[in-house]
């Protein structure tokens, strides 16, 4: 057991060439650095057998100076995703994705939230939006974006909708939502005439276009929403400041010497 005072420290892994991975997970390096935590990286080519990364990822949980564990996704096609993320341990599962950490979530005892979802609930926090009693509308439904941030709202007691891509007539649920959240991944899939005049517009999709960063949602909203999140610099540098609070969570956890409860 490692004492308290001493390096926190990530890991994470990457396989693949995906440069939008590459990109992401040298973000998080950068702001582990200037945030005093310690990170190793963790780099494969696309052709790396599975059985590889499997034996990494029980290297890692056995690593006692290893804090907290990130497996960017996705993942090359020969590998088993729910495979590879399930191993990670419970007690280093910085992104929230392993079963017992999406349980206690939806039993309303979270404690490592997916890291996009719970930057959107700071987010709200920090500007005042309390959720409590309002219509939130989510569109998408991702184990690591839709899901948790139904479940988040959820418990800070909003009336929550899930739309998905065989919901029919979106625009009639978005219209409803004081809080409406898009995490699709198609560039102006939200329109002003979605858009309940001054509701809380979060934007969580990035699609990489000719014209450069965009949202799922249209530009033009800004002029309809109260408060709404740009693509770039929105949700994304949220969500890798809560994978540092997960990854001091986790440090916390583990130096106190308390097993993760339900484990
Ligand atoms: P995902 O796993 O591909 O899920 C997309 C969701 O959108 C699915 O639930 C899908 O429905 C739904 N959908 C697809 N087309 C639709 C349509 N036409 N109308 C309504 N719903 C539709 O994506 P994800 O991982 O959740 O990511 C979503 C977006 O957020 C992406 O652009 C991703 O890059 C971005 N993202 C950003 C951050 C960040 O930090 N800023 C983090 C994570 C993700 P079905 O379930 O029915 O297929």
């Amino acid at each position: 057991m490692r004492a308290f005072g001493e390096p926190v420290c990530l890991a994470t892994v990457l396989v693949g060439d995906d440069p939008a991975s590459h990109v992401y997970v040298g973000k998080k390096h950068d702001a582990s650095a200037e945030a005093g935590i310690d990170s190793r990286d963790h780099r494969y080519p696309s052709d790396t057998p599975e059985s590889e990364i499997l034996e990494l990822i029980a290297e890692l949980n056995a690593d006692d100076d290893v804090d907290g564990i990130l497996v960017q996704l996705p993942l090359p096609e020969h590998m088993d995703e729910a495979k590879v993320t399930r191993l990670v341990d419970p007690e280093k599962d910085v992104d929230g994705f392993h079963p017992l950490n999406a349980g206690r979530l939806f039993l309303g005892e979270p404690l490592y939230v997916p890291a996009t979802p719970l930057g959107v609930m700071a987010m709200l926090a920090e500007y005042g939006v309390e959720p409590k009693g309002k219509e939130a509308v989510i569109i998408g439904r991702s184990e690591i974006v839709g899901k948790p941030m139904a479940m988040l709202l959820l418990a800070e007691h909003a009336t929550v909708t899930i739309c998905h891509s065989r919901t029919v007539d979106i625009a009639s649920h978005a219209r409803r939502a004081d809080i409406l959240v898009a995490a699709v991944g198609r560039p102006g899939l939200v329109t002003s005439d979605m858009v309940k005049p001054g509701a809380t517009v979060i934007d969580v999709g990035v699609n990489r276009t000719e014209a450069g960063l965009v949202g799922d949602v249209d530009p033009a909203v800004f002029e309809v929403a109260g408060l709404m999140t740009p693509v770039p610099g929105g949700v994304g540098p949220m969500t890798i400041a809560m994978l540092l609070r997960n990854t001091l969570t986790a440090a916390q956890h583990r130096r106190s010497g308390v097993a993760l409860p339900g484990s």
